[in-house]
């Protein structure tokens, strides 16, 4: 197949890179834009789960500089001012817009936006649908305009396994970097196991998380860290890979992914107690909290995460305590965790729901600039895959679907002015088009990730890696935790490697293809950039240093490339 734009992923941050770039497409005219899923359209990502809403200033008493300046402060001198500062301003029009495309958003009596309060927010500011749907609704929206949009192909079922190199003189773009192809499209896997091939000039990766990666977690089945594999195998720079964000309150069922419990609720002033009811953080005991910042139960998500890790620790078991502040009116304010916790046997209303930290969110990702572009000629990212500067060592609550709907729009509307404007030239920027004259498919190869046939089912290894990460690049960790996944890891590795019997067959429920190779990858990335950073900093926390405050010195990202 041939595209000239192939985007990667089906959620908040592809659809609005794909509607951007066929809208931006209009008047280039004759732009292919093509867009693979492996699921549901729409569905299969963590867009669709999200509970707690957008952040978004759009309160005539609050203010894009206020905003900004909460999310710098979360992201802990990692952050970069200008990004963050894009993200604050063009953000309440990116909820106006998705307003006016039917966004069902909630309101108040008179009809303003109803706005929700979220830990470390010095403003109410969380705009929200359906109640506490409204990744769903949002999702919903995109999905249904991206179908009506006559620009767009959408190929469901298509997992990318491989990224398409060109066969080009390497470096030939400038910012390829010398022994660097340009990226020229990409290889999936159709449901039935068989090969396809899309090239294209440009390859949008918003592939997601990487949170599945770890056995407690909230986020969906395919939020595996593929795009993270396959850009570091193009050999782009990825950055900030310890970085990730534990919620404090996934439900504690016997469940996989954990429901979330969102954190309006504690916005809404239900608390974090033990057993017998009684509160585990008294907000008047942590003192006066930094202007604007909050405290107690509604302190940064890594804080309160922290503590109810060390709390566990000691044999206590959290729960949310949500019946005298919210009470009778839960199922209106929070259906979806409503039925999530009836399903689960629990109440809301008059019990307790059982709660437990969990991996949520990777704010590391592959380095991009403000459109979008990678360090790799060819190669874009947008969303949680990118690390766009916006959410430094940790991501301020909501700000997640925002970035996806500011970036991912900036993303596919720099692609279809690259692909317009620079293409060829031998000058373009970096992440720019792989050049026209060395597209066609015969000369490229590409990176294999597929695996050899494994002695073990990919399942059982996966599961392996997923136990070993939560363990070692958990809530909290230290240098022998973090040297000890090292040392798993390479042993899974081997195990993977090791020929299988012949004639093995995928087994019901297997990872899909070539996901050791990619989870080894990953969590390597992530434990060494762990291990490299031995003081404490935003969500990433070590027993074994002091805390650090976070300063000018700090203020760099640790950067993994892969060395082959
Ligand atoms: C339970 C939950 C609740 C959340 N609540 C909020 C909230 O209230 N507010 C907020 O701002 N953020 C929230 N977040 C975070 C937020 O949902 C995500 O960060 C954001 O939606 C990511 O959007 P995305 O488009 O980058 O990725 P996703 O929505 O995860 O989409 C990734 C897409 O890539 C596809 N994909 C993955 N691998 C491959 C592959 N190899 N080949 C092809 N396609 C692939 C996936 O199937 C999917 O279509 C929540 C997250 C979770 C898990």
């Amino acid at each position: 197949m041939e595209a000239d734009l192939v985007v990667v992923g089906s959620g908040v941050a592809g659809l609005a890179a794909a509607l951007a770039a066929a809208s931006e497409a209009e008047f280039a005219g004759g732009i292919r834009i093509l867009l693979l899923t492996p699921g549901r359209f729409g569905g299969d990502g963590a867009s669709t789960l999200a509970q707690g809403g957008i952040a978004a200033a759009v309160d005539p008493g609050d203010s894009p500089a206020l905003h900004a300046l909460d999310t710098r402060r979360a992201g802990a001198g990692l952050t970069v001012a200008e990004r963050v500062g894009i993200l604050a301003a063009e953000g309440p029009e990116r909820v106006r817009e998705l307003a006016r495309m039917g966004v069902r958003f909630d309101r108040e009596p008179g009809g303003a936006l109803a706005l929700g309060l979220e830990g470390a927010h010095s403003r109410r500011r969380i705009v929200h649908a359906l109640g506490d749907r409204t990744g769903w609704e949002v999702t919903r929206v995109l999905a249904e305009a991206a179908l009506r949009c006559p620009g767009l192909r959408i190929l469901e079922g298509a997992h990318v396994t491989d990224l398409i190199l060109n066969s080009g003189p390497a470096g030939s773009v400038t910012g390829g970097g010398p022994g660097r192809r340009p990226v020229a499209g990409v290889r999936y896997l159709d449901p039935d196991g068989e090969t396809g091939e899309v090239h294209a000039p440009l390859t949008l990766l918003a592939t997601g998380g990487a949170c599945r990666l770890f056995l407690r977690t909230t986020a969906p089945h395919f939020a595996l860290g593929d795009g993270l594999a396959l850009a570091s195998r193009a050999g782009a720079r990825l950055e900030g890979m310890e970085f990730v964000q534990f919620h404090p309150t996934a439900l504690r069922v016997d469940a996989d992914p954990l429901p979330l419990v969102t954190e309006a609720l504690r916005g809404e002033g239900a608390a974090l107690v033990d057993g017998s009811g009684r509160r585990l953080f008294d907000p008047d005991a942590d003192g006066p909290a930094p202007v604007g910042a909050a405290s107690g139960d509604l302190a940064s998500r890594a804080e309160v995460a922290r503590r109810l890790w060390l709390a566990m620790q000691e044999g206590v078991e959290p729960f949310l305590d949500a019946r005298k502040a919210i009470g009778t009116a839960f199922p209106d304010r929070f259906p979806g965790v409503y039925r999530l916790c009836l399903a689960h046997g629990i109440d809301p209303v008059r019990d307790l729901v059982p709660v437990t930290p969990a991996a949520h969110y990777h704010m590391g990702g592959v380095a991009v600039d403000a459109w979008g572009r990678s360090t790799v000629a060819g190669l874009r990212a947008a969303g949680e895959v990118a690390s766009a500067g916006i959410h430094g060592a940790n991501r301020l609550a909501s700000n997640s679907l925002l970035e996806g709907l500011v970036y991912g729009k900036r993303a596919g509307q720099g692609a279809v002015r690259d692909l317009v404007d620079g293409c060829p030239d031998g000058r373009a920027p970096l992440g720019s088009p792989a050049p026209c004259e060395s597209r066609p498919p015969a000369e490229s190869r590409a990176i294999s990730l597929a695996p050899a046939p494994t002695a073990r089912p990919d399942a059982d290894l996966l599961a392996e890696v997923r136990t070993l990460l939560w363990e070692g690049v958990g809530v909290v960790r230290d240098a022998r935790g973090l040297r000890g996944v090292l040392s798993g890891l390479e042993r899974i590795e081997a195990e993977a490697n090791r020929p299988g019997q012949p004639g093995q067959g995928p087994e019901e429920g297997a990872a899909p293809s070539g996901a050791i190779a990619r989870a080894v990858l990953v969590g390597r990335a992530m434990a060494t950039a762990a291990l490299a950073r031995d003081v404490s900093l935003g969500s990433h926390l070590r027993s074994d240093s002091r805390v650090e405050a976070p300063s000018r010195s700090m203020a760099r990202h640790t950067l993994a490339r892969l060395v082959s």
